[in-house]
């Protein structure tokens, strides 16, 4: 089937089976371009909570299609492709977590959203990496801090604070894929170009650039600057998102190689396979899904 035949058959289904489609700014860009509302990860499950859709096909990695599960109890929530994981999330077990929590007794949990539902379920607050700085800041200056699970974010929030933190040793393999040598290159290469980068990047990379952002903070970002020409360092998913929401500017990946297989493995067959046969549904135990609500709502309130 094309393309159109299946934008038409998803059309349908849509309808048949009351259901929003969500992309993960991260997508292939035909996955980004069928859905009804494209962002990170968190707003994605916010927006969801909104609409009066009773299945959400969450075109992401399988955290985000939990998370939308536990902020949407009473929606069915599928994911294309059951496989889609993040392994920066996998870098920390209820069990290891567990461990670590054991010798910090005192410490405060603070959990970025890309983990998974039983760990955030052990946590004391979520963040993500728009409100990461915020989220510790709430914290007591005498409390310890133990940030799960990426290091390289949790080590930006700490030097943003002129605050140690206790840092669990996961990264994401996509972001560290960009290198500051590779980015001192495309500097001199294009000296008009400002460099944008996420705060899953490395400190090296991270102190190269004119602004540090989330994904939608970077939408944002690149939209306002008056730069026409930006050095993007983020998955590559994202620069379909920026060309298209400020066609006026160039775009420079920071890194060919900065691409997530994982996020990838959704696509638009897939997306209707899913939506035909209700697959693959991802559901959250509710003894797990409410101490995670409790931890997500936490951030929440944080003003
Ligand atoms: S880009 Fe990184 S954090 Fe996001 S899903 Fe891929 S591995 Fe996980």
């Amino acid at each position: 089937m094309g393309d159109e035949k299946l934008l038409e058959r998803l059309r349908e289904l849509k309808r048949e089976r009351n259901a929003v489609v969500l992309a993960h700014n991260y997508q292939r860009p035909e996955v980004q371009d069928a859905a009804d509302f494209t962002g990170d990860s968190l707003g994605l499950s916010q927006q969801a909570a909104r609409t009066a859709a009773g299945v959400i096909l969450f075109c992401g990695v399988h955290f985000m299609a939990e998370t939308a599960a536990i902020i949407c109890p009473d929606k069915s929530v599928l994911i294309p492709d059951p496989n889609a994981g993040c392994p920066m999330a996998n870098m920390v077990t209820p069990r290891e977590l567990a461990e670590m929590k054991g010798r910090h007794p005192n410490a405060v949990v603070v959990t970025y959203v890309n983990s998974s539902a039983a760990v955030k379920a052990m946590s004391d607050v979520c963040c993500t990496s728009a409100n990461a700085v915020k989220v510790v800041a709430s914290v007591p200056r005498d409390r310890e801090v133990l940030f799960v699970p990426d290091q390289s974010l949790g080590d930006y929030v700490a030097k943003q604070l002129g605050r140690p933190l206790i840092l669990w040793p996961g990264y994401c393999p996509t972001h560290h894929h960009i290198l500051a040598k590779d980015v001192r290159e495309l500097k001199a290469r294009h000296p008009d170009a400002l460099f944008v980068c996420h705060p899953e990047c490395t400190a090296d990379v991270i102190a190269l650039a004119d602004h540090v952002a989330s994904t939608s903070g970077m939408v944002k970002w690149c939209h306002e600057t008056t730069a026409k020409q930006i050095i993007v360092g983020t998955e590559l998913g994202l620069l379909h998102r920026l060309r298209k929401d400020s066609p006026d500017k160039a775009f420079i990946e920071a890194s060919p190689l900065a691409d997530c297989p994982n996020m990838k493995l959704n696509t638009l067959e897939k997306m209707v396979w899913s939506l035909e046969d209700m697959a693959y549904q991802v559901t959250v135990p509710p003894e797990v899904a409410a101490p995670a609500r409790r931890a997500i709502e936490r951030m929440l309130e944080i003003k």
